[in-house]
């Protein structure tokens, strides 16, 4: 399928008739910022682990200073392209690179949410003793980098992401849940999850947060579209949890299952019974990897899509509305959906 540019931004930002709007703010890298003027957001992606590279090697590849340039350039071009926004979910213990964002983001004039919370994973890495961290401790780091700062800045995260790699979460990963759970109760700021959605994983997730009287619209299980099962979907939308379509692009190779088709089929299928404000599209790429030479990338080649950060525009877009998606749902999942997810009121 040939990537096409039927992608209207201005149509996406416009305001439909009937929109409820209730004045709520974001924290960006460069500070609090009007949900409104969120536009088209990408709410699961990977922008800055790549720099956290060049923190380990300063003279590697060119140095920092070159890759923030590159960096810079590529998303004047997605943001000329229509996105506005993109969240960042990069925790620390994945590289996140906070001082890189900031920068990026004030040469390109592309809003960045940064994150709070935790991959856990690799499990044991030496720079951090997880096992020894508590539900409180872990709950305190979380609302200290929301409300006072990430790293000995004043950048302040603006949504908690939680990664769990398995159906069944380790003990460290629902410490890691509960934490979540309670930081977004005394903030506001909405959770993400990596979920593995192909084994129901967002049932488990669902279950803890609950435990913990979470408000499912603050809670976004991602990845959510390496399932194809859409009893599982409705299941969870029908709580009112919203689902992260964002490995899409996956479904595009030969032998991927769901394939390319299924996982848009599911969302189509999800706004006709009439979930469109629970579903986000992204395509979680790892766009700071993406930047460095090839030699450095190979691992992640083959699941990244070749569109980069715009692929959910230029390629997934139109072709939910080939198979009957209006613009209105488009502007629905792109727009309304992360200033209402996002925004804290
Ligand atoms: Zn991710």
């Amino acid at each position: 399928m040939a990537p096409t540019a039927s992608f209207s931004a201005s149509a996406l930002e416009a305001v439909g008739p009937g929109a409820t709007r209730r004045s709520s703010l974001v924290q960006t890298v460069l500070g609090p910022l009007d949900a409104s003027k969120l536009g088209v957001t990408l709410p699961h992606e990977h922008i800055a682990d790549g720099p956290d590279v060049l923190n380990r090697w300063p003279k590697a590849w060119g140095g920092r200073a070159e890759f923030v340039a590159k960096a810079a350039e590529k998303f004047q071009l997605v943001k000329a392209a229509g996105v506005s926004t993109i969240v960042d979910l990069t925790t620390y213990d994945v590289g996140r690179d906070i001082r890189f964002l900031e920068e990026v983001s004030r040469r390109s004039g592309l809003n960045i949410i940064a994150c709070t919370g935790q991959r856990f994973f690799p499990p044991q890495d030496p720079h951090i003793s997880m096992p020894a961290r508590t539900i409180a401790g872990l709950t305190e780091f979380f609302v200290k980098e929301i409300e006072q700062g990430i790293d000995g800045t004043a950048i302040k995260a603006g949504v908690i992401k939680i990664g769990i790699i398995t159906n069944r979460p380790t003990a460290l990963e629902e410490a890691g849940l509960r934490a979540a759970a309670k930081a977004s109760k005394a903030t506001g700021v909405p959770i993400r999850t990596h979920t593995d959605a192909g084994h129901r994983a967002g049932e488990s997730h669902a279950a803890i947060l609950e435990d913990e009287g979470v408000n499912p619209a603050r809670v976004s299980f991602d990845h959510s579209d390496g399932s194809g099962d859409m009893d599982y979907f409705l299941g969870l939308v029908k709580r009112g949890y919203s689902l992260g379509m964002d490995h899409v692009h996956r479904g595009t190779a030969a032998d991927s299952q769901p394939s390319f088709a299924r996982r848009a089929e599911c969302i189509k299928l999800l706004i006709d019974a009439g979930f469109a404000g629970k579903i986000f599209l992204s395509q979680d790429a790892e766009f700071g990897g993406a930047l460095l030479p090839q030699d450095a990338r190979n691992w992640r080649e083959n699941i990244d899509p070749a569109e980069g950060l715009l692929f959910t525009t230029q390629r997934l877009v139109p072709s939910l509305k080939r198979i009957g998606v209006s613009d209105r749902d488009i502007q629905t999942m792109t727009v309304e959906n992360p200033r209402s997810f996002f925004g804290q009121i």
